[in-house]
């Protein structure tokens, strides 16, 4: 593992071979026969003392991030933070996991939300640690246990998490991070027929191998996969707010986050002001030593990834950019690029890097049309001070998490996920253990 802000080496991780995967599968489905009776409120119990050493050792982790995967220091601080929030918000969970009681004759019926066993959890370079978190911390709460597969270039935070667990009182092999392979470690999940559920985080073209690979099983899935989200910018928008903000809506974390408002539309009245007022904000973003606390944005995860990012800037019509550090490390500056049209390729592909198009529209109907003309549907924003119009923008563009004036996407009280191609199913809030459980009807006769 190198750090993306300088090249320097900070660790090493050992890839598990496929006969070690298979025999931390048959560990996990050892310890599930345990965990899935331990009393619900012991469990809930773990999972705080989990929660409570996570923040216990926030710095700890946080400066981990920021060394393995060139976040900035009050991002990875956050995402230290939202694994905590994680682990007590589910941690409330077991104690109140109830299923429903239902009228027939002749008896008595209940329902069951019964966990599902060994659940594989694969995640992506891109937010190491909340990634992790939404799928091991509802699963575990609802009784499974769990194998927890990082990415390649960034499994150091991981394996600490998992090491406070132990720490925190889960019982052996009920979570297990093991790094290595995509093809060998995550591909097991899916053809294993112990792991009754794939969690995956990544890429769309590779979550539709893996949708693919657990069909053949009827392997239970939740997939959270690219984006390509939209800024709607109406001419009656508070402009100053709307143009300050949306650098931060794309290029927080670099742009490589799924979430990343990479397509910004704005009425045609208001295009040229908008443009003026974004380049100061663009300007001023300050790209920097991701471990200074004033730093807005690091570097790049790598040298690959860097390239394909310059890929589309490439003979695309550049705005305006703003600045980075040169030197050793995997830089990028932040980047405003003008749409000829929603045909251009930066337009429509997932850059995943600091990268933002920009396209006028003329009506509401045409803002919701070009918004929609996208395989994915994760997040999007709405900026207007008209209340119906945010509403039925909101209702019309195909996406799974809408905000309006605002950028927010991720909060654990509620539901996250994508439409169309951006996934299958929903993490966080207060339906997601359901995703880890499966029901159970209970008929108990009473006729004599
Ligand atoms: P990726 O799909 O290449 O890899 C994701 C994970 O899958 C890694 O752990 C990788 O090792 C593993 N993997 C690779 N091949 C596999 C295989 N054949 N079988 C099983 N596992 C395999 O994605 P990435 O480049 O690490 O991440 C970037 C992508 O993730 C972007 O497209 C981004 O939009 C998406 N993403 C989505 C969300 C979301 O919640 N919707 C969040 C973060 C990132």
């Amino acid at each position: 593992m190198v750090n993306p802000a300088s090249g320097v080496v900070v660790g090493e991780a050992a890839a598990t071979s496929l006969a070690e995967v298979d025999a931390a599968v048959g560990r996990a489905q050892r310890a599930f026969e345990g965990w899935r009776k331990v009393a619900p409120g012991d469990r809930a119990r773990v999972l705080r003392r989990f929660a409570g050493l996570v923040d216990a050792h926030l710095e700890e982790l946080a400066s981990l991030e920021v060394r393995n995967s060139g976040h900035t220091i009050g991002n990875a601080r956050w995402e230290a933070g939202n694994v905590r929030d994680v682990l007590d918000y589910y941690a409330g969970a077991p104690e109140r996991l109830t299923g429903q009681q239902i009228p027939v004759p002749g008896g008595l019926d209940v329902t069951f939300h019964e966990p599902l066993g060994v659940v594989g959890v694969i995640v992506p370079w891109n937010f190491p640690m909340p990634i992790a978190a939404w799928g091991f911390a509802p699963a575990l709460a609802a009784g499974n246990t769990v194998l927890l597969k990082p990415a390649e270039l960034t499994p150091l935070t991981a394996l600490r998490l998992a090491e406070l667990g132990r720490e925190a009182g889960l019982p052996d092999d009920v979570f297990t991070v093991l790094p290595g392979e995509g093809p060998v470690v995550g591909e097991r999940f899916v053809t294993h027929p112990a792991v009754r559920k794939v969690c995956f985080t990544g890429s769309t073209e590779v979550g539709t191998r893996i949708m693919a690979g657990c069909a053949a099983q009827v392997k239970r899935v939740t997939l959270e996969l690219g984006g390509k989200s939209a800024n709607v910018v109406f001419a009656d928008a508070d402009l100053a707010k709307a143009a300050a903000t949306a650098p931060y809506a794309v290029f927080d974390n670099a742009g490589q986050d799924c979430c990343a408002r990479s397509r910004i539309l704005v009425e045609r009245p208001v295009y040229d002001r908008f443009l003026e007022l974004l380049e100061p904000a663009v300007r001023g973003f300050r790209v920097e030593d991701p471990a200074l606390d004033t730093a807005e944005m690091g570097p790049l995860i790598s040298a690959g990834q860097r390239d394909r990012v310059a890929g589309y800037v490439d003979g695309a019509k550049v705005a305006f950019t703003g600045s980075c550090p040169e030197g050793p490390g995997f830089w990028y500056a932040p980047t405003v690029l003008l749409a000829d049209s929603p045909a251009d390729r930066h337009w429509r592909e997932e850059v995943f890097g600091p990268v933002v198009s920009v396209l006028p529209f003329d009506d509401e109907a045409d803002a919701v049309r070009l918004a929609n003309d996208t395989e994915y549907g994760l997040s999007g924003s709405v900026w207007t001070r008209d209340v119906g119009r945010a509403i039925r923008v909101a209702r019309a563009v195909e996406a799974g998490n809408l905000s309006v004036n605002s950028h927010s996407s991720v909060r654990y009280w509620t539901p996250f996920g994508g439409m169309k191609r951006s996934g299958l199913g929903r993490e966080l809030g207060p339906d997601a253990l359901h995703a880890f459980t499966d029901v159970k009807n209970v008929f108990i006769a009473t006729e004599e």
